[in-house]
């Protein structure tokens, strides 16, 4: 029997993601999944900056943002679509490199993340192939699957459950979900316009008391469409289609348009209350849901798991001790159940809306979609009050070998200092450190960063230190650097 480093339990978008950050460490992993092929429909159809860079690490963000729709504005509207409150949306490249937010369509999303896959002779792929029980021993978990009516094992030292909402790993476990009393049921809808047809380019959440819907203007020709299922409805009458085109008729009707899909969803709010047991850990939905306000759920899981590849490789490359694990659930968790509430949020705005068209009071107290997202609350050096610390770096672009390039392409997933200086003295043991991991130091002259993304951080800082997810562990001048270096052999119990 083969034995992996990595099993992944789960080839939705995160498991897949997570199966290729890992493999380009190096590491054997191993995804199966029940189902056979990508998801023929689309869930997922936002994705942001922070992702894209992540996208990046295994060069597709650029297809993908070829692929996809940047809307002008979100509007929340009255029910004869009147706005009420509008937000412009930034067009031009983010401060991450890339788009704010782009629309994409999730099989094709799909398709070009398992078109990498398998350029990748260290991951393999069983379809068709599921999980029906597995043992935690004490230096690698035994994997007991079905294909076919064929029982057969799989030994790997890790096990990652990314196997979505209801999770079998998650229950065989015994991890609890916190629930945030979120329990919605709606319509989701996609569409493809087959005739040239005046639609603006917007997300629109129609605050209409008889059915809040949404409306949203995604990639090419494809439409993403929610009505909320509401107390007097019948499902079996709202689920035929005379009902959904009479729903779909202030946009689209039969002559210009097809309808791909109609299926409802509950719409929960959860997180797991424990994220990782010994060798097995959860990410994506298996460890948290939202409803899709914000678009949120599926950046949520790439963001677990980023943040935990590059801490399987410092414990498989016998650089920390299995506590770094510890540090998963501490960073990840908090930034998890911020996006849930933030989500919830946008949940409450559309129904206080809602209210005030029925003549009650509301004014939003709190902000919608322009909130930024905070920093995590753990695995960082300096105080997260300078906006900086705990959050992604900012990417400039850089002139290497005469060349304009990323800044993420010189940090290639490793640790990276950065400085605006030319000189580095640091002590014997920080160049210990900086052996070890594989620091890589990023120098930049007058002629790199024409965008000035980096400029607030050298108002404040002579080297900033950033961890291989790209969140910045912290800042220091020239004095503290070495110390700052040093501080990384308790933050990630280096051995
Ligand atoms: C209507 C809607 C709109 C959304 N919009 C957005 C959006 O715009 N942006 C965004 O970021 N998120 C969005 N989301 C959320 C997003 O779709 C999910 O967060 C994301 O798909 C979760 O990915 P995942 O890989 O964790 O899980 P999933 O995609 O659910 O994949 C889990 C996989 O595990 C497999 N599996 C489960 N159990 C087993 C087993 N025992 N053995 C083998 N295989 C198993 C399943 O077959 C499945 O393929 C939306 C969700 C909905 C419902």
């Amino acid at each position: 029997m083969i034995k992996y480093d990595v099993a992944i339990c789960g080839y939705g978008p995160v498991g897949s993601v997570c199966a290729i950050l890992l493999a380009q460490y190096g590491y054997k992993v191993i995804v199966i999944d029940k189902n056979i092929g990508p998801s023929p429909t689309a869930r997922a159809i936002n994705t942001d900056g922070e992702q894209l860079r992540v996208f990046d690490k295994f060069n597709i963000a650029k297809t993908i943002v070829e692929n996809s729709n940047q809307i002008e504005r979100v509007i929340f509207s009255k029910p004869n679509l009147d706005a009420i409150q509008t937000l412009e949306q930034p067009q031009e490249e983010s401060e991450m490199g890339w788009p704010n937010q782009v629309l994409f369509y999730q099989p094709e999303l799909e398709s070009f993340i398992r078109e990498k896959i398998s350029s990748f002779k260290n991951i393999d792929v069983i379809e068709d192939c599921e999980l029906i029980d597995f043992k935690d021993k004490k230096n690698s978990v035994l994997l007991n699957c079905i294909k076919q009516k064929k029982l057969f094992n799989i030994e790997s030292t890790f096990l990652i459950g990314c196997d979505g909402a209801s999770s079998f790993i998650r229950k065989k476990l015994n991890i609890e979900l916190d629930d945030f009393g979120y329990n919605q049921k709606w319509l989701v809808c996609d569409a493809h316009i087959v005739k040239k047809i005046e639609l603006k380019n917007e997300l629109i959440q129609v605050c209409d008391p008889k059915r809040p819907t949404t409306f949203l203007r995604g990639r090419g020709e494809h439409l993403r469409f929610e009505f909320k299922v509401m107390p007097n409805d019948n499902l079996n009458h709202l689920k035929k289609e005379d009902t959904i085109w009479e729903l779909l008729s202030p946009w689209i009707n039969k002559n210009n348009s097809l309808l791909e899909r109609a299926d409802i969803y509950n719409f929960h709010a959860c997180i797991a209350n424990k994220w990782n047991q010994n060798n097995i850990f959860l990410a994506g939905d298996s460890a948290h849901q939202m409803p899709p306000f914000m678009g949120a759920g599926m950046g949520t899981g790439i963001r677990d798991v980023a943040n935990l590849s590059w801490k399987i490789d410092l414990f498989l490359r016998n650089r920390s001790t299995k506590s770094i694990f510890n540090t998963y659930q501490k960073e990840r968790y908090p930034h998890a159940k911020w996006s849930i509430g933030q989500t919830v949020t946008i949940g409450e705005i559309i129904e206080g809306f809602c209210a005030a068209e029925e003549g009650k009071q509301f004014k939003p107290t709190r902000r919608s979609y322009d909130v930024k997202f905070p920093h995590i609350p753990n695995g960082i050096y300096s105080n997260p009050e300078d906006k900086i610390t705990g959050l992604p770096i900012p990417q400039p672009i850089l002139f290497h070998d005469k060349e304009r390039v990323r800044l993420d392409t010189l940090i290639k997933s490793k640790f990276a200092i950065i400085s605006n200086l030319n000189e580095f003295k640091v002590s014997k043991k920080a160049k210990q450190i900086i052996e070890k991991l594989d620091i890589k130091l990023i120098f930049m002259d007058e002629n790199d960063d024409p965008d000035n993304r980096m400029s607030k951080i050298f108002k404040l800082y002579e080297y900033i230190l950033v961890r291989p997810d790209l969140y910045v562990y912290g800042g220091s001048d020239k004095k503290s650097l070495s110390k700052m270096i040093k501080s990384l052999e308790t933050s990630f119990y280096l051995i």
